[in-house]
């Protein structure tokens, strides 16, 4: 079987031709400039490649009921080049096979669950913490989508009393996570990029503290079996003992299970799939989509 992977990103379009085992044949990025640019490069690439079928995890906003008149629509994003524009459609009717489509975090859930650091698990979150911050969230083995689809990055968190900057940096919302946590919010509070910042220097602290609230209010509201934490941020791998440590003490005992109170350090995790979560996932979907099944 020879599938198309698409994880479509504000800052580039990642291609993959492998299989929905994890196997990656190909790999190529373009950067995401308009659609009048990078689409024909995108179709350019998969037609070569004589994929069956195509799966595609999307930064959003997008629509993913097929019975909406919109679907498969990046919709209200600020990208104002990309807002409204039909991108499952554009792919499907250019390379004339099935093409599955989904968020770009459901996508790397799907994957860490199947194949993962959460495989075998029913109940599962996964967070990407990078230029802006997105959750996929598994409940019973299923992408939950709901209304429209989860929109984690976007939960209000309680401002820590020492953050400089406590509204944060989204332009829709003062003090939700990705306003406060994304790497580019680090970058912004500190006047550094985040890859530059030592380890023992208050911004992890700070970061620990809000990536924690949002676990938490994961934890509470979800009661998911594992949260993967994954992005570029998340390469900072001495934050998840800072992350640990502030789970157990906001909970402060109230969820009595030993996966958390005694094993948080497997409860909270990476991804184990790392960076290619999301490609890994966009395969998945195109399998899905060969088979006309909903993941
Ligand atoms: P994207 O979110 O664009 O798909 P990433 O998940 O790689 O891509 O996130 C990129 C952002 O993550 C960068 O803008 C930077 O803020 C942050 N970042 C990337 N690498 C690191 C690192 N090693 N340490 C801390 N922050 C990082
Ligand atoms: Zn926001």
């Amino acid at each position: 079987m020879r599938l198309g992977g698409l994880e479509a990103g504000g800052t580039k379009m990642v291609c993959l031709i492998g299989g929905e085992d994890g196997r990656i044949e190909r790999r190529e990025s373009f950067p995401t400039l308009t659609p009048a640019e990078t689409m024909p490069a995108l179709v350019d690439f998969f037609k070569r490649q004589g994929i069956q079928a195509l799966g595609i995890g999307s930064f959003g906003p997008v629509a993913l009921d097929s019975a909406d008149p919109l679907y498969g629509y990046i919709t209200s994003t600020p990208k104002l080049s990309w807002r409204n524009f039909n991108l499952r459609g554009t792919l499907a009717d250019a390379l004339g096979v099935p093409v599955g489509f989904d968020t770009d975090v459901n996508a790397a859930a799907l994957a860490e669950v199947r194949l993962g650091a959460a495989r075998g698990l029913a109940h599962c979150v996964y967070y990407t913490v990078g230029t802006g911050i997105g959750g996929g969230v598994i409940v019973n083995g299923r992408l939950l989508h709901g209304l429209l689809h989860p929109e984690a990055g976007h939960v209000l968190l309680r401002a820590h009393p020492d953050d400089p900057t406590p509204d944060g940096f989204c332009p829709s919302h003062k003090g939700c996570l990705e306003g406060l946590a994304k790497g580019p919010a680090i970058e912004k509070r500190w006047g550094k990029p985040a890859r530059e910042l030592p380890a023992n220097h208050p911004a992890w602290a700070l970061e620990a503290h809000y990536l924690a609230q949002a676990c938490v209010d994961t934890i509470l509201l979800l009661s998911p079996q594992r949260i993967v934490l994954g992005g570029g941020v998340m390469h900072q791998l001495h934050l998840f003992s800072m992350i640990h440590k502030e789970i157990l003490r906001l909970l402060n005992g109230y969820v009595q299970h030993a996966a958390i109170l005694e094993h948080i350090e497997t409860y909270i995790v990476p991804p184990g799939l790392g960076d290619n979560a999301g490609g890994i996932g966009a395969l998945m979907l195109a399998q899905a989509a060969l088979e006309g099944l909903a993941p």
